[in-house]
């Protein structure tokens, strides 16, 4: 994108990409159809340092402004849910509009090329294993650290510090999370079971499907959890609290005292919000054994409120993640106060730009992502 809106404006750009092809994050995204934005897209579904950052860049490229050049290729597009666009075909309707873009703007492309030294004299050098690349102005969109089989690299952190540019430690997000071994053994049998929760922790809360998986929790809510779960520098990780049956009274019904308050009669309950192996396996581990074993009425009103809190409240205190290997995105990155807002220049390197993922801004899950790298790129493809 910031190759684009330089090109336009008659800079003369080369884009230089150490794997075989550009874009492969674009190809694989969105499950292959690429959630290329967000209609909602806000500010406030950005995590970084400072929450007031991305502002500038994403009023100046709105997601109307992609949405445009979408049309513009006549690329067939739906709304999945929640202002989610996604392409009808194939992301890679989204990756042969922005080659013919770079093409139509003058762009050069040079694949495999390994960039082995960077330094800055009157200009900007680049070293690669048989050429050198001289410009006056560098723009890094090396992305994060997700996905290194995809051909993510620590070369921009790594500029960043050569540079003396400030870093906040990056830390997978949308990932991922692994079971601790109690839990583990608890629960992995009951891989595939999905169901709508509320997931909350520091102060986020998301509402979506959370899903069971052989070594943990995944599902959009807990994907989204996680960009805000274990921050580095948090000693002790927080609990992640779950909602098992969002807006539900499960035990309504017993607090009639006329009503047979027995597990049986419990199990059947939390049976009509809850997948029945969860909602079995849940109960199994918080109903204390002296009420387990009651026939009737043996449950007080606290005992039934005490559990009806525990639904809503199930703290689990993840082992860690999936990692980079499977994370959506990689938050933290070069810190905002570096950098420009309006054009994402370093304050301290004229010349020296960061775009995209490598930049302290994440988005949640939703095409909010993809947003925040074409609205950087293009603020500062209009500012070269
Ligand atoms: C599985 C998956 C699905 C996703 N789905 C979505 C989605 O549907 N919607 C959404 O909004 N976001 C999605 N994302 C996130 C989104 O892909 C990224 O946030 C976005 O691609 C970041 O763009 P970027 O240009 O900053 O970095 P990237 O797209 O990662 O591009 C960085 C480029 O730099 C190249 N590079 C890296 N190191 C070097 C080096 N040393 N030398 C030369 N080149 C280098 C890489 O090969 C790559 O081509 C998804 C991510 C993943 C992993």
């Amino acid at each position: 994108m910031c190759a684009i809106e330089a090109g336009r404006r008659g800079r003369r750009v080369a884009v230089l990409e150490h794997t075989d092809r550009l874009g492969k994050k674009i190809l694989i995204s969105g499950g292959g159809r690429c959630n290329f934005t967000n209609l909602h897209c806000r500010p406030e579904n950005f995590l970084s340092s400072n929450p007031h950052f991305a502002k500038s860049a994403l009023a100046r490229y709105t997601p109307a402004d992609f949405i445009a050049m979408v049309e513009k290729h006549r690329i067939p597009y739906h709304e999945k849910t929640l202002g989610q666009l996604f392409c009808d075909r194939s992301a890679r309707d989204i990756l042969g509009m922005l080659e013919e873009e770079c093409t139509a703007a003058g762009v050069t492309v040079f694949l495999g090329t390994k960039i082995q030294g960077v330094s800055r004299a009157d200009a900007f050098v680049l070293r690669a294993a048989d050429t050198e690349f001289r410009a006056p102005v560098l723009v890094v969109a090396t992305g994060g650290l997700s996905i290194p089989k995809l051909g993510a690299t620590s070369l921009g952190y790594d500029l960043a510090k050569q540079f003396g540019l400030k870093i906040r430690e990056p830390w997978p997000g949308l990932v991922p999370l692994v079971f601790n071994s109690e839990d583990r053994s608890r629960f992995c049998d009951l891989t595939g079971v999905s169901t709508e929760v509320v997931a909350s922790c520091d102060g986020q809360q998301f509402r979506e499907k959370m899903l069971i998986t052989h070594r943990g929790l995944s599902g959009p809510a807990i994907l989204q959890i996680s960009s805000y779960w274990q921050k580095p520098r948090v000693k002790v990780p927080e609990p992640i609290v779950i909602d098992l049956a969002p807006g539900s009274d499960l035990t309504a019904a017993f607090r009639d005292p006329k009503q047979s308050r027995n597990l049986g009669a419990l199990r059947t309950e939390f049976r009509r919000v809850v997948p029945n192996r969860l909602a079995d396996r849940w109960l199994d581990l918080h109903v204390p054994l002296e009420e387990k074993n009651a026939r009737t009425n043996a449950w007080t009103n606290s005992a039934l409120a005490e559990l009806e809190q525990r639904a809503h409240t199930w703290a689990i205190t993840p082992a860690g993640t999936e990692g980079y290997e499977k994370a959506e995105v990689t938050a933290g990155g070069i810190d905002t106060d570096e950098l420009s807002a309006k054009t994402m220049e370093s304050r301290k390197i004229p010349g020296l730009f960061f775009i995209g993922e490598v930049v302290d801004v994440t988005g949640q899950l939703g095409g909010f992502n993809f947003q925040w790298a074409w609205a950087s790129g293009a603020a500062a493809g209009r500012a070269l």
